[in-house]
């Protein structure tokens, strides 16, 4: 088959789902590569090594779209996008089933099938495809490097000829994949490193990293919010006052707050409240990687950066993965890559696109001309 990779459209996307080293693995399968020209520039990969690497260098989209029978990318389709696709054709990318709903009903009716990146079931056995997790760590690396371009001090305490310079205080909310990655960051840059989460179990793991877990002093255990399937839940009331009294003791200490707290399918909760920025010392930063569904603090401006009047830093970016281009595109190319072994089960170059398998029906959100969303539950952990 033909495994095609146009360039991202989506304003400032750095990101190209396919790398010279990814496409070297796919001709391993049997499968034929495709790239637009220039579609890895942005990550550092130009057309001569894709070229190097036995790739097709194709010279406009359309004629990418026209030729590949799998198209392989990051951003959902756009308008033009979907036009493209034809019948019989296979499309991979991240593709919200809920938010793009009405293209997933056109993807369905021409006879394309769509296989969601977000959708890949988070089990083990899917691990190597799992392009949510390879973004939020590298968003929870970038938060820290981010964090760290606009805060004026070192992370790491020194005791210089010049005199001693106190360790930053960082303060890492939500310890889920991201925030896991952000506290590896913080304690390896010097910081005094503390996190909190909903989640009690992970506290083994963020005191693994050298870090510190925040304890609440709330009454019954630290379960309260803690849900089924490894995610969280709403908190109760008095469980979430137990928690910003807490964060209201630690603002006025802490020089970084990194936020990363989501619930599925909700706003993020707020958790870092205006008082709390208010307390906070001048040259303080805050970087909010749940920005995107709304920010854990309210003064989050999505895809900006703003300065408060007593100075602390707001950063409500939403691009970190395409900001660090090159590692994001190794890592989702990868994902994909592993996806397409899994969809080629015989490495004869033939696509066998099995829904009996959990990880691909899962995955799938259009498949012979209908709707596969959402997917039956999965049957193996
Ligand atoms: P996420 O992005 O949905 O949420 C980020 C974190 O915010 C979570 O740890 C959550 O508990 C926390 N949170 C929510 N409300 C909070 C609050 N009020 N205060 C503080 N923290 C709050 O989560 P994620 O990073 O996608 O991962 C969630 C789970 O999925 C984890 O258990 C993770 O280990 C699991 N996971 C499993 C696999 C796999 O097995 N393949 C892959 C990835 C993630």
């Amino acid at each position: 088959m033909k495994i095609g990779t146009p360039k991202e459209v989506f304003e400032g996307e750095r990101r190209v789902a396919m790398t010279p080293e990814s496409a070297l693995q796919l001709q391993k399968l049997g499968h034929e590569c495709l790239i637009e020209t220039g579609a890895g520039a942005a990550s550092g990969f130009d057309d001569a090594a894709y070229a190097a690497a036995g790739v097709e260098v194709v010279k406009t989209a359309a004629a990418l779209w026209q030729a590949a029978d799998v198209v392989a990318k990051v951003r959902a389709p756009d308008d033009t996008e979907m036009k493209r696709l034809r019948d019989g054709q296979t499309l991979i990318s991240f593709f919200s089933p809920v938010a793009d709903e009405a293209k997933m009903q056109a993807a369905a009716k021409k006879g394309a099938t769509v296989v969601a990146m977000e959708m890949i079931p988070r089990i083990s056995r899917a691990q190597k495809m799992d392009a949510l997790s390879s973004m939020a760590n590298i968003a929870g690396y970038r938060a820290v490097i981010e964090a760290g371009n606009n805060f004026g001090r070192f992370f790491t305490g020194q005791i210089t000829a010049a005199g001693k310079v106190p360790p930053a205080k960082v303060l890492v909310v939500g310890a889920g994949v991201a925030g896991l990655a952000a506290i590896g960051t913080s304690t390896s840059l010097g910081a005094i490193t503390l996190a909190f989460d909903v989640r009690p179990e992970v506290a083994e793991q963020v005191e693994s990293m050298g870090a510190e877990f925040v304890y609440l002093d709330f009454e019954e255990e630290q379960t309260d919010g803690a849900a089924t399937g490894g995610y969280a839940s709403v908190s109760s009331p008095e469980f979430r006052e137990a928690q910003l009294a807490k964060f209201r003791e630690l603002a006025p200490d802490v020089d970084i707050v990194i936020c990363t707290a989501l619930i599925p399918n909700r706003e993020a909760p707020e958790l870092w409240t205006e008082d709390m920025v208010a307390a906070m010392k001048p040259g303080s930063v805050i970087v909010d990687l749940a920005a995107e569904k709304g920010g854990n603090c309210k003064q989050t401006v999505m895809d900006e950066k703003i300065v408060t009047e007593n100075g602390v830093t707001i950063i409500g970016y939403t691009d970190f993965p395409s900001r660090m281009g090159t590692q994001a595109s190794t890592l989702y190319s990868t994902n994909i890559r592993h996806l397409l072994t899994d969809l080629t089960p015989e490495k004869d170059g033939v696509i066998n696109h099995n829904m009996e398998d959990d990880v691909i029906r899962g995955a799938t959100i259009a498949h012979a001309e209908a709707v596969t969303f959402p997917p039956p539950p999965p049957k193996v952990a």
